[in-house]
């Protein structure tokens, strides 16, 4: 016994690690988990877009083979930072490109929103193994995507805790004797105020998630719940589930990070403590799992967990989604690019927070709506959807 467990550790290799959006939430906490597992991991490619002080930290610390910089007025500040060490630097979308490229066993796509697309999608066409946190690239170009991981044999790990969840459940089940997936959320920080107070919400308010977190844009996403209409587009191309077998549910806990309803009458759930450590380190372990440093469940001190169904009046958000799919071609990029816009003037107290559905509702009836043959039909949607979202702010 004892020598088949040695011989199991020593079996086990050194993985190389890239990370893209590596200054950012996810990226963080991604290298907080390999420093903690030196023997595991090994950092080798890094890029984020411009925050020079943490991306060099991490290269310094780290000391991986390659670095990028997106924002090319950094370039220099970088490189002065970095005089000394060995780690080869490049700067600007190519450079964070050759940074997805790059031959790694994991490849954590962490860049938020639709900037990650491209960098996310040379990934996959490698055929690497890609740990995905970045929902906006599959939102955008779900299609896309898939058929280039067809075509690579890429394999994709899901971050985001839902989908982490789901797809650890769904390991080793017949898919075809699913009935519904039940994608749960907390319901955020406006879960129990009125329409007008939601509508006034000031970015003070809107950034205090009650359970997580996270990033500025996917926190004011979980406000408006459209985090968890992305979410539902996530679910239907990670798991190939049509969306009216898709459900979301309120669960304020955050404890259950969500369900699989078989057609025998089983329910299965994952439970964790509302800490990405958890998801991302059963990404960067898998198949095996790893210590982590996050708190454990007490059972015994969690009082309640509850559920309650979504507010599609309070919360339009929700609605934008299934019609945006229902749409197909380019309009979940047109609804994934007002909403980035829209997140952005709030979060600079253009707008105030009611504006963010209007202006994606908006964007949605008055932009094109076109067939996506390639990445430029994508990305001529999404300047579109871009140009008339400022136009109204
Ligand atoms: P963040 O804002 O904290 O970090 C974003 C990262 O992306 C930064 O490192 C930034 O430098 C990088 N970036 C932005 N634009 C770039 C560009 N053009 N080129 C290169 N790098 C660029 O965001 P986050 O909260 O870490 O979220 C990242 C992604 O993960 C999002 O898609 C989000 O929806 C998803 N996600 C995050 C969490 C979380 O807990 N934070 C949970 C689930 C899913
Ligand atoms: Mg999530």
């Amino acid at each position: 016994m004892r020598g088949a467990a040695i011989a199991l550790v020593s079996n086990r290799t050194m993985k190389k690690i890239s990370i893209l959006g590596a200054t950012g939430s996810i990226g963080r906490q991604t290298l907080a988990i390999v420093r903690q597992h030196p023997d595991e991991f090994k950092i080798t490619a890094l890029a984020a877009q411009k925050n020079v002080a943490a991306l060099g930290a991490a290269v310094r610390e780290f000391q991986p083979e390659l670095v990028a910089i997106a924002d090319e007025g950094e370039y220099q500040n970088l490189k002065n930072k970095l005089s000394g060490l060995k780690t080869k630097i490049l700067v600007g979308e190519e450079g964070v490109i050759a940074v997805a490229e790059y031959n790694v066993d994991i490849c954590v796509a962490a860049i938020v929103g639709i900037a990650g697309l491209a960098p996310t999608l040379a990934a996959i066409e490698q055929g690497r193994m890609v740990a995905l946190a970045n929902k906006e690239a599959l939102v955008c170009a779900g299609p896309l995507m898939l058929s280039a991981i067809e075509k690579s044999g890429a394999k994709i790990l899901p971050v985001d805790s839902e989908h982490n969840a789901i797809f650890q459940i769904l390991e080793n089940h017949n898919r075809d004797q699913v009935k519904k997936i039940i994608i749960t959320a907390s319901g955020g920080p406006f879960r129990e105020k009125s329409k007008a107070e939601i509508y006034n919400a000031t970015p003070e308010e809107a950034l205090k998630h009650p359970n997580w977190s996270m990033g500025a844009k996917i926190t004011i996403d979980s406000a408006t719940l459209m985090n968890k209409g992305l979410e539902l587009i996530e679910a239907h191309y990670l798991f190939a589930m049509p969306p009216e077998q898709i459900e979301i549910l309120i669960h304020p806990q955050s404890i259950i990070h969500s369900m699989v309803e078989y057609v025998d009458g089983s329910v299965l759930a994952q439970l964790g403590p509302p800490d990405m450590t958890v998801p991302i380190s059963y990404c960067l372990g898998y198949p095996n799992r790893i210590v982590t440093e996050a708190k454990p469940l007490n059972f015994a001190e969690i009082k309640d967990l509850s559920f309650e169904r979504p507010d599609f009046n309070r919360f339009p958000a929700l609605n934008f989604t299934r019609a945006a799919l229902r749409a197909g071609g380019t309009m979940p990029t047109i609804m994934n690019a007002a909403n980035e816009i829209a997140v952005a003037a709030f979060l600079a107290s253009k707008i105030p927070f009611g504006r963010i559905t209007e202006i994606i509702d908006a964007a949605m009836q008055q932009v094109e709506n076109t067939r996506i043959t390639t990445m430029a039909d994508l990305f001529a949607a999404d300047a579109a959807a871009r140009q008339k979202a400022e136009e109204m702010i």
